[in-house]
């Protein structure tokens, strides 16, 4: 099994699933065709699907479990992968390579191949040993979680639900990876909610006119004053019960209270962590668009920004609202994309489940839940009334930063980490 995951997620790293976010690029079906007939291979039936067009595809699978009474416990992963220009890459990105430290390299390495990977191992070692857990497991594997999950798991929810088998509990990312503090104490968080999103364009208007006049109503200055006040007044720190939780725990093992206002400090305190941690605290608002004007001598009539705001849990309105109050009169805000927060207590059997093979795995590690920053087709899943938590177990070295290789160049892991979690993700189902 061990061997297999290596073996399964370097062949997954080969396919380049890219998703660009327009629908242009290669799609999933190579990859989706390629899992389903790794788990043929094996006895098993999975349906492979399309959703919005032939190149996008997943792979769904039941699993019956030896308690029949039990709702499905879904274990998902995505296919699809950010793009990665080669430029700035030690190997390739859809090289799969394994160098000579037993690392394996390659875009998806961490976001998510290697759980698909780990995902397919499992349930094949099953498949050969005769094995059925106790709870029935439900294999989905998604196209384009990258890019929202418009031709994925929203899709999927509003057109194939009944590819989820009425799961109540699903396990996916983003969490279950190793992080090592400064002080040398290791910690696994696991997500068990996301904050929401708003992706949302501001168009302010004015009078255009000759370069070289005064102008007391040019909109590009009125559309930088506007980001400007945003950027004055950040939106403070509110702990949601995950993040208290989190809080908690690692300001016992870092021996003092977290500095969460202090952002020197807190990295002194959680190392590399503190820049996630930072914006799993606080709502985010980040100005990511810029554009006005076509011509020097040409004071324009509008100028347009792109925001990406991240709210915490149980706030959308009013965040929306403080944006909106600081507008110039006239301003527009338009919608392009607008996703639930999502947050659910860690506990229950996967929680336990989780904690206890952890434990026994990785004693001297801590399990905490985190509330992730970025959104995942956990949305999606939840609006059909499931729990999800982010749970993809790998243990890092503790010089590899998960984070920062998350979309980053240089995407890639340790063979050793995969080896032990995919142990430990056959450990945690077969204790749910
Ligand atoms: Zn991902």
């Amino acid at each position: 099994m061990r061997a297999d995951a290596v073996e399964l997620v370097a062949q997954l790293l080969r396919i380049d699933t890219s998703n660009p976010g327009d629908d242009s690029g290669p799609g999933e079906l190579v990859a989706a065709q390629f899992a389903a007939d790794k788990l043929r291979e094996v006895g098993l039936k999975p349906t492979v699907f399309t959703t919005t067009g032939p190149r996008r595809a997943g792979v769904s699978l039941f699993l019956p479990g030896s308690d029949t009474d039990r709702a499905p416990l879904l274990l998902t992963g995505h296919l699809d992968v950010v793009p990665a220009p080669e430029e700035g890459w030690t190997h390739p990105p859809f090289s799969g390579l394994i160098d000579d430290d037993g690392i394996l390299w390659g875009r998806g390495a961490v976001d998510m191949k290697d759980m698909v990977g780990m995902i397919l191992a499992v349930v094949r070692h099953w498949a050969r040993t005769g094995y059925a857990p106790p709870r029935p497991v439900v294999v989905l594997l998604t196209p384009d979680e990258e890019a929202g999950g418009t031709h994925g798991a929203h899709w999927i929810v509003q057109h194939r639900p009944e590819l989820l088998f009425g799961a109540t509990e699903g396990i996916g990312e983003v969490g279950g990876f190793s992080v090592e503090l400064p002080g040398g104490r290791r910690i696994y968080p696991i997500q068990s909610g996301e904050k929401g999103l708003m992706w949302v364009t501001i168009k302010v208007t004015g009078t255009a006119g000759h370069g070289s006049l005064i102008h007391h109503d040019n909109p590009v200055e009125k559309l930088v004053a506007t980001l400007h006040e945003l950027a004055q007044h950040p939106f403070g720190v509110a702990l949601t019960p995950t993040m208290q939780e989190f809080v908690d725990t690692v300001s016992g093992l870092v021996g003092e209270p977290l500095a969460l206002g202090d952002r020197e400090l807190l990295a002194q305190q959680v190392g590399g962590l503190s820049r996630v941690l930072g914006a799993c605290v606080r709502t985010t608002l980040n100005p990511t668009m810029l554009s006005a004007g076509f011509k020097h001598n040409v004071v324009p009539s509008q100028a347009v920004a792109g925001l990406d705001i991240r709210y915490l849990p149980g706030t959308r309105d009013q965040v929306l609202e403080r944006v909106l109050s600081i507008l110039p009169p006239g301003a527009e805000l338009e919608f392009q994309h607008d996703d639930i927060a999502v947050e659910t207590p860690f506990d229950g059997g996967v929680a336990d489940a989780i904690v206890s093979v952890l434990g026994d795995r990785d004693p001297d590690a801590v399990v905490v839940p985190y509330l992730m920053t970025g959104g995942t087709d956990a949305k999606a899943f939840t609006s059909l009334g499931l729990r999800y938590f982010g749970f993809s177990p790998l243990r890092m070295r503790p010089d590899m930063d998960f984070w920062s290789m998350f979309h980053g160049v240089d995407e890639r892991v340790p063979v050793e980490a995969l080896e032990f979690g995919v142990e430990v993700l056959d450990s945690v189902l077969r204790r749910c």
